[in-house]
């Protein structure tokens, strides 16, 4: 394969002779591609060779020199540990002088009078590199259960690989399970090592079939740098048969992520595109290939612009919190009972975006807190200030993400918010979605259950949407139930909707906690929520979540209510 580029930091070059002219020479033609250094004699560069020791990729040596020869030079330095393995290149114009210097351990030879330019760099990159490659290949990293490399060792040698064979199509493949932890949290630890070495063995058939290496990485991640395939779902079948015929009968379904070669992506970014892309795959047949793909790349850019902005957002106050009624529809007319605080993202370029779009995002970062905390601290002011300003209370929810409670001051935090405002806890509900729920992590539930030990009530958010069983629910630390929007959409002309409405609010009055239905739009579907007897009701039917100052005409219109009842 041809060598088509350096890498970043250039080789250093030794070039030793005593004749000025083959110096120059020799300068001539490296100077581009290397940092060449000289010495003049044996003597010389005997001290030049123990001083950059740790830096030199090749020595290029004269055999006749006054005071120590070449000979002598290389019998020292492969006597020497620290420079035994430094590649030299013998310069020579004698046959005989050939033959005895590849038996004191030099690399190759190069005859005097010089060749070809061209020949003369080809050889020095095609030591370097296989001198490089060895030393690599000496301390290569094995993950024990697969015998796979280790993350950092496959790293250094994709990078390796493409920098020596930038034009070989290498594409990036990364392989997960789905849902690999419940799959040991079901199995045991003992049944999901059986799964991931078998993996490790198939990836280690297909690569003796094709050029490539591949590495696990944490867990069940699987990383492939090989040669392009024409057909990556032949790699994902394959794999997937080695799965079935190891799992004994258990379910178990990976998912695949590829990034093909593209000019000047290096490996670091491919298995990024390939991971994204391996994000989106899903566990069902079809959808467990990815290809990473022009439309990714855009959502990718996308990504990576709001990840940039966070903190110019926050700094600029472009986030600004919505409030949306939620109204008891029991009472005739319905009574504004509460509100939920929503984030909105108003960006100077962007325009309005939608938490949909980085909600989820942030909280794959792990950058979400900083948000919820914004969010926390304005809807805790705000209630204050209406309180203050209307005599009104109007509790609020605010929207908690799990990974919220991995702060071990999150509540500590939450009951100093409360205080500083002057607030009662129930002026200050908090959402949780029902997936945070049903990972049934007890850490999580351990943080729940102290919120609402200090005081706080917790709404079980996008309720329905995931598995939690009747059972699993009983135990749950819960006050409210927001029922998922799906159900509500769907209720005037589906019956099956309609029914599970019902199921959901006969769940609800079994563990004795009200329930608030989402995304109410028609009148139709208001009345069948109230004739169904639920309690709660939020969603554009009433109104769209508002600014602060809007939300306010909402809140003396109530008042208004109020006074002329009495
Ligand atoms: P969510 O907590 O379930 O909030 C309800 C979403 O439904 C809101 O979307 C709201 O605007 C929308 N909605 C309300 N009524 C209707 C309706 O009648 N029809 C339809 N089609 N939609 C309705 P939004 O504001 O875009 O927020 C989306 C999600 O983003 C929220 O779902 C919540 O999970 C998350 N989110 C919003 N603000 C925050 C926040 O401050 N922190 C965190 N962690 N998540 C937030
Ligand atoms: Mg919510
Ligand atoms: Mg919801």
């Amino acid at each position: 394969m041809m060598i088509t580029k350096q890498i970043q930091k250039p080789h250093k070059v030794l070039v030793v002779d005593d004749q000025e002219l083959n110096r120059d020479i020799l300068g001539m033609i490296l100077e581009d591609g290397y940092d060449v250094i000289y010495a003049c004699d044996g003597v010389e560069a005997l001290a030049a060779i123990k001083e950059n020791a740790d830096s030199l990729s090749i020595v290029m040596l004269d055999i006749i020199m006054p005071n120590m020869d070449g000979f002598e030079v290389l019998r020292r330095m492969k006597a020497d540990e620290q420079t035994k393995s430094i590649p030299v290149i013998v310069l020579t114009a004698e046959k005989d002088a050939e033959l005895e210097a590849l038996q004191l351990g030099a690399a190759d030879f190069i005859t005097k009078p010089f060749d070809l330019h061209e020949v003369i760099l080809a050889r020095v990159a095609r030591i370097i590199e296989l001198s490089e490659g060895r030393q690599l290949i000496s301390s290569a990293e094995h993950d024990k259960l697969t015998d796979l490399y280790t993350r950092n060792f496959f790293f250094e040698y994709a990078q390796r690989l493409y920098t020596y064979h930038s034009e070989t199509h290498f594409d990036a493949v990364a392989v997960n399970i789905e849902q690999f932890h419940s799959v040991n949290a079901l199995h045991g630890r003992d049944f999901g090592n059986i799964i991931l070495s078998a993996m490790g063995e198939e990836i280690r058939a297909f690569l003796s079939e094709t050029e490539g290496i591949a590495a696990r990485f944490e867990a069940d991640r699987f990383a492939i740098y090989c040669l392009h395939q024409p057909d990556y779902g032949a790699l994902l079948d394959r794999l997937q048969n080695k799965v079935d015929s190891a799992s004994n009968g258990v379910r178990v379904r990976l998912r695949m992520g590829v990034r093909e070669w593209g000019e000047g992506l290096d490996p670091v970014i491919m298995f990024d595109h390939a991971r994204a892309a391996c994000a989106l795959a899903r566990g069902d047949y079809h959808l467990s290939l990815q290809v990473y793909d022009k439309e990714m790349q855009e959502k990718e850019l996308f990504y990576q612009r709001l990840l940039n902005d966070l903190q110019t957002a926050v700094d600029e106050r472009q986030f600004v919190v919505f409030y949306q009624p939620k109204y008891n529809i029991q009472c005739d007319p319905p009574r504004l009972s509460s509100a939920e605080a929503l984030i909105r993202w108003r960006h100077p370029e962007l325009g309005m975006i939608s938490p949909g779009e980085f909600v989820p995002l942030f909280e794959r970062k792990g950058l979400i807190s900083i948000v919820d905390s914004f969010v926390w601290e304005n809807a805790a002011a705000q209630v204050a200030d209406w309180k203050r300003r209307f005599g009104f209370e109007l509790p609020v929810s605010v929207n908690l993400s799990r990974t919220d409670t991995f702060d071990s001051t999150l509540v500590e935090r939450l009951v100093k918010l409360v205080a500083d405002n002057h607030l009662i806890y129930r002026d200050l509900k908090l959402e949780v979605t029902e997936s945070a729920y049903t990972e049934n992590a007890s850490q999580f539930l351990g943080v729940v259950e102290s919120l609402r030990k200090a005081g706080f009530e917790i709404e079980m958010d996008d309720f329905g949407s995931g598995y939690s069983s009747l059972n699993m629910l009983s135990l749950m630390p819960v006050d409210v139930l927001k029922m998922d929007m799906k159900f509500v959409r769907n209720i005037e002309n589906d019956a099956t909707d309609r029914r599970l409405v019902t199921l959901i609010l006969d769940i609800a009055k079994y563990l004795k906690v009200p329930v608030v239905a989402e995304g109410v739009e028609t009148e139709g579907q208001l009345k069948i929520l109230k004739d169904a007897g639920c309690d709660i009701v939020q969603g554009y039917y009433f109104s769209r979540p508002l600014p602060a100052e809007e939300f306010e005409k909402l809140i003396q219109k109530e008042i208004e209510i109020k006074r002329d009842r009495i």
